[in-house]
């Protein structure tokens, strides 16, 4: 399964990376759980990795429940 929960809402790999990039990538990866607690709320944390350009590949965490993310860029 590759869509997950997050805050509330299923999301795909594509729009999972849409909420922390603000774009819409090329391509995106199954959705993974991180080995990673969010530091912000200590909830879940999931990453995925995406193509926001031909030439570039981007891994991002997302915390399930709460506004937290960020990027390996
Ligand atoms: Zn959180």
């Amino acid at each position: 399964m590759s869509n997950r929960v997050v805050q509330g809402r299923m999301v795909t790999p594509k729009r999972l990376a849409e909420l922390v990039e603000g774009e819409r990538p090329m391509e995106a990866e199954p959705i993974e759980d991180a080995d990673r607690d969010c530091p912000d709320c200590g909830g879940n944390v999931l990453s995925v990795g995406y193509m926001p350009s031909v030439t570039e590949f981007v891994t991002a965490y997302k915390c399930q429940d709460c506004d937290w993310a960020d990027t390996d860029r």
